[in-house]
């Protein structure tokens, strides 16, 4: 027992362990619920990876009836920005995963680690106490040389072993340099030994054999701060974390939270570590990280700016977590999400391969299932944020967008024609006086256009007289059939077969056919050689703009 020394190191009152034990309780949950949590630093950067594992914390804790926490994990000043809890939610609420506890707080606060600092300090003073804790009053010079000369002798980095120059330090100099005020970090006394191993089991790798951990590391920094390794394994036992799932990047430190688990005398949590996203290098052809310095679509804004919509993200990215989910779906088109048995072990420990043009397939067909009424709130949404134009005219009148957000959609086959909500305008825009006129002059449309066959006079006189004819006998009362009747009825006046089976038999007996002179018609309302039903869209817009339009 070293008493004295833990007590001339934390001289302030401290809760001892076994109280903060019964401040933050088991919790009440039911058999096999999973406790798991997010846990990022407030960096203001948020990796659509780091969303990506608090996706499958979401999952896991759905699954279960279990809780899913926010901690934030604010321990590192240097890489902290002050809206960095901000850009944390706002991740989160791009794909709209919940949290249970941790933002408007909860029965385990603070869940914020720098709020947190006298629970560290309990539990630090417990590991000085039984003589598993130390201070050092290694310089940062004297450390850097002491790499250096671990560099020339080859051997591993780090402070351990004959390298641990304050691990030995008799009591009595480690007080007398404590009292004279010296700057000091706090080590464990680590009792590992790399030459053995430990096994733990990984949810989704199975089981890992790792060497020992035998770095005394820092736990406490000189300013008193945790480090993550001391930090994660004080908060998520007293959050009573059941499942860690993180990125793969902490696999190697992972013998070092084994072990100071077990020093602290606590049960581990279960470990599910998450390869990182891929993708194919433009350049190299390769296979390689996604990139915050290189990939914009390594930021989770990237999503929200696009405007994807969260169940479309929610989709591709199960899609990337298990590989049977494509099968599920296919078996389950319209089921909900929260259906499918989403599994840990069923998870890659090779990353996944991130595909832009994959998500907007999957992010197609989301939107196209969703009706009228949404895709027009999800894409007001949208606009109000990102596009300020788009978003009045939507505004202006819900009834007119929500009609023409209903065209082709809600049928067997619904149109595919949007992956995202930055494409409305374009997709849309002919619906919009003001960005119809752009269209239609930057479109290639106009006089002199030919026909699918190339034939045409190329003056222009058919396409006014098909124009003209066509606006005496338009009706907006028409039915579909109707208005179909009435576009064949101006065509062999004017030289149209309006039949296009008859057309094909005798070719050279036609200026062209009923397709053609609906393309005319086509191309003059949207300015546009392609279009959802024609029909439908001359509905929404009405008889007086249609006859405008027809009119030039
Ligand atoms: N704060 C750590 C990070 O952002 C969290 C890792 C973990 O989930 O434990 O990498």
């Amino acid at each position: 027992m070293s008493t004295t020394l833990a007590n001339t190191i934390f001289t302030q009152p401290l809760a001892s362990a076994a109280e903060l034990e019964s401040k933050y309780p088991l919790r009440s949950l039911p058999e096999g619920a999973a406790v798991t949590r997010f846990a990022p630093s407030p960096t203001g950067f948020m990796h659509i990876g780091n969303v990506l594992g608090a996706f499958v914390d979401r999952l896991l804790a759905d699954q279960t009836d279990g809780v899913l926490y926010l901690r934030l994990e604010d321990t590192d000043k240097k890489r902290e920005v002050a809206d960095g809890a901000a850009a944390i939610l706002s991740g989160l609420n791009a794909l709209e995963i919940s949290l249970d506890e941790g933002v408007d707080g909860g029965a385990y606060a603070p869940y914020t680690q720098s709020q947190r600092r006298e629970i560290y300090h309990a539990f630090a003073k417990q590991l000085v106490e039984d003589g598993l804790a130390y201070p050092c009053f290694c310089t940062s010079e004297q450390l850097e040389h002491m790499r250096d000369e671990q560099d020339t002798a080859g051997v591993n980095k780090g402070y351990y072993g004959q390298w641990a120059k304050c691990r030995c330090m008799p009591e009595a100099e480690q007080l007398r340099r404590l009292q004279a005020g010296e700057s000091y970090t706090l080590r464990l006394r680590s009792p590992g030994d790399a030459a053995r191993k430990i096994i733990v089991q990984d949810m989704i790798r199975g089981k890992l054999e790792l060497p020992e951990y035998d770095m005394d590391v820092v736990l406490l920094k000189a300013d008193g701060i945790p480090t993550y390794h001391f930090a994660h394994v004080v908060d998520d036992h007293l959050m009573r974390t059941s499942h860690v799932v993180r990125g793969d990047e902490w696999l190697a430190t992972l013998p070092l939270h084994v072990q100071l688990f077990g020093l602290l005398r606590f049960k581990p949590p279960k470990y599910a570590h998450i390869a990182p996203l891929m993708k194919i290098d433009s350049e190299t052809g390769g296979k390689r990280k996604l990139s915050k310095r290189k990939d914009p679509e390594a930021a989770v804004s990237f999503f929200t700016a696009q405007g994807y919509p969260a169940a479309a993200l929610r989709e591709y990215l199960l899609t990337l977590l298990n590989s049977n989910f494509e099968e599920w779906r296919r078996a389950n088109p319209t089921e909900d999400l929260a259906k499918f048995p989403f599994s840990l072990k069923k998870m890659s420990s090779s990353g996944a391969l991130f595909d832009l043009q994959k998500l907007d397939d999957v992010s197609k067909t989301v939107i196209s299932r969703m009706t009228a009424e949404e895709v027009y709130a999800q894409a007001l949404a949208w606009a109000s944020e990102y596009d300020a134009e788009l978003a009045a005219l939507l505004a202006r009148d819900a009834d007119f967008a929500t009609a023409m957000f209903a065209i082709d959609r809600g049928g067997k086959k619904p149109r595919k024609d949007i992956a995202r909500w930055s494409q409305v305008r374009e997709a849309y825009a002919y619906f919009y006086d003001c960005f119809h006129e752009n269209l239609y002059s930057s479109s290639g449309a106009g006089w002199g256009y030919g026909y699918s066959d190339g034939s045409g006079d190329g003056s222009g006189n058919d396409w006014l007289k098909i124009l003209k004819n066509y606006s005496e006998v338009y009706s907006a009362k028409d039915d579909k059939e109707t208005w179909f009747e009435k576009i064949k009825s101006i065509c062999e006046p004017l030289g149209f077969c309006s039949d296009v089976k008859s057309y094909k038999a005798e070719p050279d007996k036609w200026k062209g056919h009923v397709g053609d002179v609906s393309s005319v018609i086509r191309m003059m309302v949207t300015g546009r050689e392609n279009s959802p039903d024609l029909w439908a869209v001359m509905q929404v817009l009405g008889e007086d703009e249609v006859l405008r339009r027809l009119k030039g």
